[in-house]
């Protein structure tokens, strides 16, 4: 049968029915373990109940209004989110993309307040951002770009983990009003920069008076440990983007500003339809609040530290696994070789993994995986990468 489907995913050869914590069913009731979460959306797992409460509750009280008018959850959202952060205001919105769209216009408006015509923005190469045209330009990565010039002006790109280019960078160009930046790369191979990488862009975003601002999409909602990545470095961006997890799966983005970056989108200058409704509102403060009643932030660090402990234990005299690193439970396991294929053998033995950078397996867990869970993950794991490596040149 044909799928009348735009063809823009590579989909593997499954179809899922339902879910319950780390577990999938497929249309044939066969099981399976979930060591993504949907790309690091559903990391309460799935069907979680506090979650479908609210959603239920929520939809047949209202859906949608507009933001012509209040919206009590969405105030009460945005004072969660702004109390866990640190930040001071929200813009939501509902996507991850759209989450950096706001950023970049952000960006944009303050540079214009400052009377720089054309300002530019640091990114950062094998970053990711999205795939709206703004996104797309501000993404590192060719393959993401082909076939869609001419793309936006106004970002200039470094290497990533290297703080000396951000400053020539600075240094060369004086239309420079911002830095955005991933705290740990996710599509980029799960790149985790130097423990005060953090730290050195924010003093010379403060010297230079730029925008510090990061993209929290994937590291953000508890999954390296913390509520955010940069709480780690004890330091406080301008701007922060969210999306992904914040829902559990229903659709939610959220840009968040603090300071002077709170004061630079004003009525009229930025919008959204859905942006914030009643539904994606409801999901994720029962998303946030569930975190903290089950203190998975907390755990999310000691199953990290356990999950590549396993790992290690299992493979670390194979000399085809270059690293295994992690912060929380945003796990890379980097071969020496191309995997990709061990997704599709992963699936056959019904565990659900990425690879990511063609040579980084990429595990991105539920945080509520239990140590059960946990022991099949890596013992099933471990058996496939030793038997991908054992028939290696
Ligand atoms: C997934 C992701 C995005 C894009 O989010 P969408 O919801 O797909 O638009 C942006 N940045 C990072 C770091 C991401 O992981």
């Amino acid at each position: 049968m044909t799928s009348h489907i735009m063809p823009t995913y590579g989909r593997l050869p499954v179809t899922f029915a339902r879910g319950e914590g780390a577990w999938l069913w497929d249309e044939n009731n066969n099981r399976y373990l979930d060591a993504l979460s949907g790309i690091a959306v559903c990391n309460l797992g799935h069907a979680h109940p506090a979650v479908h409460k609210a959603i239920c509750e929520q939809s047949g009280k209202l859906l949608h209004t507009s933001n012509l008018y209040g919206i009590a959850v969405q105030e009460r959202l945005a004072d969660k989110l702004t109390e866990k952060s640190g930040m001071d205001n929200v813009f939501f919105c509902n996507s991850g993309a759209e989450a950096n769209e706001a950023s970049i216009k952000l960006a944009r408006k303050y540079g214009h307040e400052l009377g720089i015509d054309k300002p530019a923005i640091i990114v950062m190469e094998k970053s990711f951002h999205g795939r709206t045209l703004a996104t797309l330009s501000a993404t590192g990565n060719a393959k993401v770009q082909q076939g869609f010039a001419p793309l936006l002006e106004g970002f200039v790109r470094v290497l990533y983990n290297d703080v000396d280019a951000v400053q020539q960078a600075i240094e060369q160009d004086k239309n420079i009003v911002a830095v955005l930046v991933e705290p740990i790369q996710g599509e980029g191979g799960v790149n985790i920069p130097a423990p005060d990488y953090l730290n050195r862009i924010r003093a010379l975003c403060d010297q230079h008076k730029l925008l510090m601002m990061l993209d929290e999409i994937q590291t953000g909602i508890g999954r390296t440990g913390k509520f955010l990545c940069f709480q780690h470095n004890n330091i406080l961006p301008d701007v922060c983007s969210l999306a992904k997890a914040l829902g559990n799966g229903v659709p939610i983005g959220a840009c968040l500003a603090r300071g002077k970056a709170a004061e630079i989108l004003t009525a009229g200058s930025h919008g959204s339809t859905f942006g914030g409704n009643p539904l994606a509102c409801s999901a994720a403060l029962a998303t946030l609040e569930a975190l903290d009643q089950e203190n998975l932030i907390e755990l999310a660090e000691q199953k990290g530290n356990a999950i590549c402990k396993g790992f290690t234990a299992h493979l670390q005299d194979n000399k085809h696994v270059v690293d295994i690193r992690h912060k929380g439970m945003m796990i890379g396991i980097e071969l020496d070789y191309p995997c990709a294929d061990l997704v599709k053998s992963a699936l056959e033995r019904h565990l659900l993994i990425n690879v990511t950078n063609e040579k980084t397996i990429r595990l991105l867990p539920p945080l509520i995986m239990d140590e059960q869970q946990i022991n099949q993950l890596v013992e099933s794991l471990s058996t496939l990468i030793e038997e991908y490596t054992g028939q290696l040149p």
